[in-house]
């Protein structure tokens, strides 16, 4: 009999879609640090984007109470518990002054699927995002999977890594659908002006460009800068705004996976038709967590705040002082983002590392260290380090890597 001509030699394996994304940079670097460190080497990581502090004591008892109520193993609704979605709203009138009733919420599996959903919704094919450069590596990747097509936006040190009006009207075409806005910055701890926020969004405005808005570091800013929200600065942007946050980076509950979109009602309702088939509720025990939380005081995010300002002053300090690093003052999240460019082409220990990716491998190799290179933000020649661990790991981290980097001749 005549078997079907195979059709499986031309056909690949993974989808196209789903074999071009990459691995997270941030988390491979991470996970590469903990496993030396599993075998026995003495790595200092400052790779990962997470507080260093355990999960206040007050919500870690709501979710063991949680866990003993009935209600909770049952599902719940795929957009949220609605206690925590008019919790989330009454604390995003709080913390930021955008007022929306808690039905223009949805509740996500960490910020991260908040992002992923945001764009799917708003997305079709060849749509085009404007992405202020350095990036978060999540976001190219959320955006090609939605079908969009990410026009970089290069934004450098002399900036303050932000851009410019200018800059943004240069790069948009007649497909730009979205511009994606993040302040405070992670990579670069950049945090845009009241002004420059109010620029962007009166432009956005007029241009008729929509904006994904990513607020998860907003109550970690320093030196008095100010977190302004575009749609609180510029309400007319609210039915063409999606504003995404979560409890990651406030209450140092990266592990938790709570987070939310909030935007128009049409878009909000789309993205649950996703989620709903997608993942439906998110864990209602971790739901009940992120309840007492965003209930709560802000005391615990304070005392995060001292602690990483504290830092933040040591890292600039210390990076410093390395021949041929420059660090700009961050002003908000958690991170460092000093050039190094300066040390690229010289040798160190017999070689000569001519991309930030290797000279990251030879600063774990050598002073067992792990950083993320800047090819993972979209900006080779940086370094990023995280300044979310504790102070003494902090200074001998950084200054390891310093004694290394100073042998570069
Ligand atoms: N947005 C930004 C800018 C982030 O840095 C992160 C975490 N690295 C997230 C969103 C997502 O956080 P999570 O998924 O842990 O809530």
């Amino acid at each position: 009999m005549a078997s079907a001509p195979s059709a499986t030699a031309a056909r690949p394996r993974l989808s196209a879609r789903i074999a071009g994304i990459a691995e997270s940079a941030t988390l491979a670097v991470d996970a590469k640090a903990k496993a030396l460190k599993a075998a026995g080497r003495p790595v200092i990581g400052f790779g990962a984007g997470e507080p260093d502090f355990p999960t206040p004591p007050a919500i870690v008892a709501a979710a063991q109470a949680a866990c003993a109520d009935p209600r909770n193993h049952r599902y719940s609704p795929a957009a949220g518990l609605p206690e925590l979605r008019e919790a989330v709203a009454a604390k995003s009138l709080r913390d930021s002054g955008l007022e929306l009733p808690a039905s223009r919420f949805l509740i996500t599996n960490g910020g991260k699927q908040a992002v992923y959903e945001a764009f799917a919704t708003l997305l079709d094919p060849g749509d085009e995002v404007l992405l202020p450069t350095p990036y978060w590596t999540t976001y190219p990747e959320a955006i090609a999977l939605a079908g969009g097509v990410t026009v970089e936006v290069v934004c450098g040190p002399e900036a303050d890594f932000l851009p410019s009006v200018e800059q943004l009207e240069a790069a948009r075409t007649p497909r730009t659908k979205v511009l994606l806005w993040c302040s405070p910055s992670n990579p670069t701890g950049a945090v845009a002006s009241r002004e420059l926020t109010e620029a962007v969004g009166r432009w956005a405005v007029e241009n008729e460009v929509w904006v994904v808005t990513d607020e998860i570091y907003e109550h970690l800013v320093y030196d008095g800068a100010e977190a302004a929200s575009l749609p609180v600065v510029v309400p007319e942007l609210l039915d063409t705004c999606v504003v995404l946050n979560g409890v990651a980076k406030t209450y140092a509950m990266t592990g938790w996976r709570v987070g939310w979109l909030a935007g128009p009602a049409d878009v909000v309702k789309a993205a649950t038709n996703l989620q709903s088939h997608l993942s439906s509720n998110v864990c209602n025990v971790a739901q009940r967590a992120a309840l007492e939380a965003v209930s709560g005081p802000l005391d615990a995010v304070a005392e995060m705040r001292a602690a990483f300002d504290r830092r933040r002053r040591t890292i600039v300090e210390l990076l410093s002082a390395i021949p041929g690093v420059v660090c700009p003052t961050p002003r908000g999240a958690f991170y460092a983002y000093p050039s190094v460019q300066e040390i690229l082409g010289r040798e160190i220990r017999g070689v000569r590392p001519s991309t930030t990716v290797e000279l990251a491998a030879l600063v774990l190799e050598h002073a067992e260290v792990a950083v993320v290179p800047g090819e993972a933000f979209g900006t080779p020649g940086f370094f990023r380090l995280s300044y979310a661990l504790g102070d003494e790991d902090l200074r001998t981290g950084v200054e390891r890597m310093g004694a290394l980097l100073a042998e570069a001749r």
